[in-house]
């Protein structure tokens, strides 16, 4: 942001689904880099990646405050990303770090803990046809998106959502077997922006559908932060006036 390009990091495990064919068929080199693909052939936009296997698990300080907006995806390896820097995703959020939530990532510490919120939800993997609605046209991250679109294959996730009430409701999906969902939501926190988004399963082709990918990108530029603030803390101030004057 600070020159004007958006620093995006796309943050994934990549543990199972690099050893999974019908992931590696649709994602060769994983869906993070797909993501950071079209994400950084956007004007203004520049795309990283990191890896739950990289030093300090792809969240180093130095790689943290590089970053103006954190795409995470993960799914099973939620309890492996360490406490420490849960938080550190967290802090930064608050001081202005925008995050966009992927899929299974309704499970992950930062967003549970940026959140106060279980994540719960219900699921189902049955091949489904998904029907996203634009539920707020006149949002940002809903710019140039039908009022719906079909995804042919998507897993199902269902209401409730263990949320707390959203900002916005950008997108709202309903599942062929009847299901329906908050697919899109919108929350802040302190300075920082937060917006989930539902598509992703790792063995369909959602990261290839131009619906999904303006959805991403419009986020990325909605949570783009206008300033990082510097460390939070708790100073014991002089008071500017005089106290009890007569
Ligand atoms: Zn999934």
């Amino acid at each position: 942001m600070r020159d004007g390009t958006i620093r995006v990091r796309v943050w994934n495990e990549y543990l199972d689904e690099q050893k999974r064919p019908e992931v590696a068929s649709v994602y060769p080199q994983g869906l993070h880099r797909t993501i950071a693909d079209f994400l950084d052939r956007e004007e203004g936009i520049t795309a990283e990646v990191s890896l739950i296997t990289d030093p300090e698990q792809g969240l180093s300080e130095k790689q943290l405050e590089a970053t103006d907006v954190l795409v995470w995806w993960g799914h099973v390896h939620h309890g492996e990303v360490e406490d420490r820097f849960a938080w550190r995703v967290v802090e930064r959020v608050q001081r202005g770090m925008g995050i966009i939530f992927l899929h299974s990532a309704h499970k992950s510490k930062p967003f549970m803990s940026l959140l106060g919120a279980s994540g719960r939800l219900s699921w189902r993997e049955a091949d489904e046809r998904c029907r996203v609605w634009t539920a707020s046209p006149s949002h940002p991250v809903a710019a140039g998106i039908p009022e719906n679109f079909v995804l042919e294959r998507e897993e199902m996730y269902g209401e409730p959502f263990g949320i707390p009430r959203p900002e916005d409701t950008v997108f709202i999906s309903w599942f062929e077997g009847g299901n329906v969902f908050r697919s899109g939501v919108t929350f802040r926190r302190e300075y920082g922006k937060i917006f989930y988004f539902q598509p992703g399963h790792e063995t369909y082709p959602v990261y290839h559908d131009e619906n999904v990918r303006r959805v991403i990108i419009n986020a990325v530029r909605w949570a783009n932060p206008a300033i990082i603030a510097g460390k939070f803390d708790c100073p014991n101030v002089e008071a500017l006036e005089k106290i009890g004057a007569d």
